[in-house]
């Protein structure tokens, strides 16, 4: 299968070539010509196999350069070992007999980044020496707290990468930074940046834009790449879960019929999540709405509703932090896609959001925009009282950004009255993730306690296992303490290298 741009459909790579360079030359980014086609059989073909063998099934219809041995070997050393002890990759926990809650949380660091950050190194170091490029790969991450520990997590000690995470000082929740400062291995390396995220983004690519150390690395034998979530080495691993979920429904007996149709709802920020089920959905799988759940900064929900995409409004701070975001990087992919592969039009209103701030589709796009998906949102209050009804009601613990899919979820039922249609909703983080503001939704929190206090009142409470990555962050050894300033966040990078 080849990759072109959503800037200029002309372009032809390999996905080797996609993913070890991230972006394409002219900004765009690389989408599938065309897309595989996976019918019944297909489905039944994988029907009995476990989560691996049903992620190596479909990355193969994607990932076409790379053989099945190999993709077995990356896919073996992303999940095996590393999720639940039981073996279940993403399990689905059944509210009701209709309503299923997709727990992409059981990985490394309990969010769902790890679903595609624990194989992307993999698929990366591969598709490296597949271009024919034998350097040593560095990766530098920005990151607001989830994307940096699962890039550190599924980095450290791969063979033929380095990893230097940069995080704002001011700005991320305890628990994550320890789960950072802690990381093991011996290729990682972790600096806090004076500052807040947009301090140490401004930063990170500033280095990515400096020729001088670019010719440095060069000289050494080493070259940056980079982890976000606009690779296509994350976003095809996004799509195994939600076929392998409606494969878990069949199997359970759980559906009506061969084929029933199930909505997918997912609590939304860079839109690659809910790509991904996107593409699920267009190579075949029975897909009815696909639901964006926003929190307050809902600007994909006015999008979904109007067609006009307009990032001029105020940020908003909130418990699902994840989703505080106002340009959501992987529409662009959708549009492309929408406008039928329009990348003369994609062009012009990524040229229209960088001018202005806004831009606005066609009648076309807009048309299918509503006929596929189903938007809201919902603030920290409505995110509160989902957490607390969920738990009085079906004795189940959520985090705050599943919360945010829930009430959406809701919002669906009660206006389009569709109940019957079995619903399957990305959970996204272990509720013991954002354990303040979850204790906070349930009862009143004393704000001087310490998290781990509150993680443990928590699991009193709701008789729920504290995760062992989370409980051992306690006694763990501190291992990157260092804080630069923004305009030294370069000569961190050379120190960490030995460069200088
Ligand atoms: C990253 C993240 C999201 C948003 O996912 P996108 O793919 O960026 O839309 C939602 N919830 C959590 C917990 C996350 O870490």
């Amino acid at each position: 299968m080849l990759y072109t741009s959503t800037r200029d459909s002309s372009v032809r790579v390999d996905s080797a070539t996609a993913i070890a360079t991230g972006i394409s030359p002219d900004g765009g980014l690389y989408v599938p010509v065309e897309l595989p086609v996976y019918d019944y059989a297909d489905l039944n073909r994988v029907m009995s196999a476990g989560y691996c063998e049903r992620a190596v099934d479909i990355l193969s219809e994607f990932l076409t350069d790379f053989s099945k041995t190999e993709l077995r070997e990356c896919v073996a050393q992303a999940y095996e070992g590393k999720f639940r002890e039981d073996g279940e990759i993403a399990p689905l926990h059944g509210l009701t007999d209709k309503e299923y809650v997709l727990e992409l949380w059981h990985g490394p660091t309990c969010a769902f980044k790890d679903m595609a950050l624990q194989l992307l190194p993999h698929l990366l170091r591969k598709a490296t020496l597949k271009t024919g490029c034998n350097k040593e790969v560095v990766i530098l991450v920005a990151t607001s707290g989830d994307t940096g520990k699962a890039a550190l997590e599924g980095f450290a000690d791969v063979p033929g990468t380095r990893i230097i995470v940069f995080y704002p000082d001011e700005g991320v929740s305890n628990i994550q930074k320890l789960q950072m400062t802690t990381q093991e291995g011996s290729n990682v390396s972790v600096c806090a940046v004076s500052g807040n995220f947009d301090d140490a983004q401004t930063g990170v690519k500033n280095i990515f834009l400096n020729a001088d150390i670019k010719a440095e690395l060069e000289a050494n034998g080493m070259q940056f790449s980079s982890a976000n979530s606009i690779n296509l080495g994350r976003l095809v691993p996004q799509i195994v879960y939600y076929i392998s979920a409606y494969l878990d429904l069949m199997c359970s007996g759980k559906m009506d019929y061969e084929g029933e149709k199930v909505n997918i709802v997912v609590p939304t920020g860079n839109f690659g999540n809910i790509l991904a089920a996107f593409y699920a959905k267009q190579i075949g799988l029975p897909v009815g709405k696909l639901i964006c759940a926003s929190n307050a900064n809902n600007v994909l929900t006015d999008f979904i509703k109007t067609g006009v995409y307009d990032r001029n409004r105020t940020f908003h701070t909130t418990i699902s932090p994840s989703m505080d975001i106002l340009i959501s990087s992987n529409l662009e992919r959708l549009i492309y896609h929408l406008s039928g592969c329009d990348s003369e039009r994609v062009k012009k209103w990524m040229a229209d959001l960088a001018a202005t701030g806004r831009y606005e589709v066609d009648d076309d796009v807009k048309a299918q925009l509503q006929e596929l998906f189903w938007a809201g949102c919902c603030d920290d209050a409505g995110t509160k009282s989902t957490i607390k009804d969920i738990f009085d009601d079906y004795n189940y613990l959520c985090d705050t950004h599943t919360a945010v899919a829930l009430n959406v979820y809701n919002q669906y039922v009660a206006e389009t009255e569709d109940s019957e249609t079995p619903v399957i909703v990305a959970s996204t983080a272990n509720p013991y993730k954002f354990a303040p503001s979850v204790l906070d939704a349930l009862t009143d929190v004393d704000p001087s306690r310490s998290e781990f206090d509150i993680i443990s009142e928590l699991s009193v409470m709701s008789s729920v296992a504290i995760p062992d990555e989370l409980a051992e962050l306690r006694g763990k050894e501190v291992r990157f303490d260092k804080v630069c300033d923004r305009d030294k966040m370069i000569d961190v990078v050379r120190e960490t290298l030995g460069l200088k």
